[in-house]
């Protein structure tokens, strides 16, 4: 069975960071998923459309809310205007959900199934019931943070730890954060270690919709841009790029 990772990076931080992280991915020639903010969205317009030619982007809230605090309604707000200004950039629409803090509650499960989200990568800590969302859970990691900085740990280490997690689970799902593995080129450079690792391991790389179209069938039928690059003879190639309108 092959070995499959996720990498989803969670921006919410700077231009430089996150481009970091992208110009790492491009490097490597991968796939990744990016969980935008709005807010940081709208901040680097043209960084995420370019990302969205390559990459899974879906959003992150609009201003990076801990959703448990929150109404129903006002999650739903918060939820549907990040999704909305991610939209409104990329110009095509989105499917999946990552909570900030990996904070959901009852309120956050009926609304992305009331929303129609095809899928939530959110769920570390809580456990629901996601209904008809499918849950991509996240692999527990902890990426560098100013805990290692304090303790004069490498940013090296937690990606040996993951190096590990790799061996012991399939899909890995990994969350990283420009703001940590795009801090500056040593950061990334361990972020990067891993990769060419996993990818010497023949670990696939692969994007959420893409993962979702092979092992759960008909969970998710829309095509994206970065799919048909990555099967050119597909037969499906054709209509893609919008991933509007062919959704069975
Ligand atoms: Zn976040």
């Amino acid at each position: 069975m092959d070995k499959i990772i996720m990498i989803c990076a969670d921006c919410e931080g700077d231009h430089h960071q996150i481009e970091r992280i992208f110009n790492a991915f491009q490097e490597q020639k991968i796939k990744g998923n990016f969980f935008f903010v709005g807010k940081t969205a709208e901040e680097n317009k043209s960084l995420v459309k370019e990302i969205a030619q390559i990459h899974n982007v879906d959003s992150h809230t609009y201003r990076h809310a801990n959703l448990r605090k929150f109404s129903k309604e006002n999650q739903r707000e918060e939820i549907l205007h990040g999704k909305h200004v991610v939209e409104e950039i990329i110009e095509r629409p989105t499917y999946g959900f990552r909570a900030p803090y990996h904070a959901i509650n009852r309120d956050t499960v009926e609304i992305l199934n009331e929303e129609k989200f095809i899928y939530d990568a959110s769920v570390l800590y809580y456990r629901y019931n996601m209904k008809n969302v499918i849950e991509i859970y996240p692999s527990w990691f902890r990426e560098w943070t100013g805990l290692y900085e304090f303790l004069h740990l490498s940013p090296r280490l937690n990606w040996k730890f993951t190096k590990l997690l790799f061996k012991l689970l399939n899909p890995l799902v990994i969350a990283v954060h420009p703001h940590y593995s795009g801090r500056n080129e040593v950061h990334t450079a361990a972020m990067v270690e891993f990769l060419t690792y996993a990818k010497e391991q023949n670990a696939r790389i692969m994007t959420i919709p893409d993962y979702l179209r092979e092992n759960k069938p008909g969970s998710f039928p829309i095509a994206t841009k970065a799919t048909k690059d990555q099967n050119k003879d597909s037969a499906n190639s054709d209509n893609q790029g919008e991933g509007i309108g062919d959704r069975k």
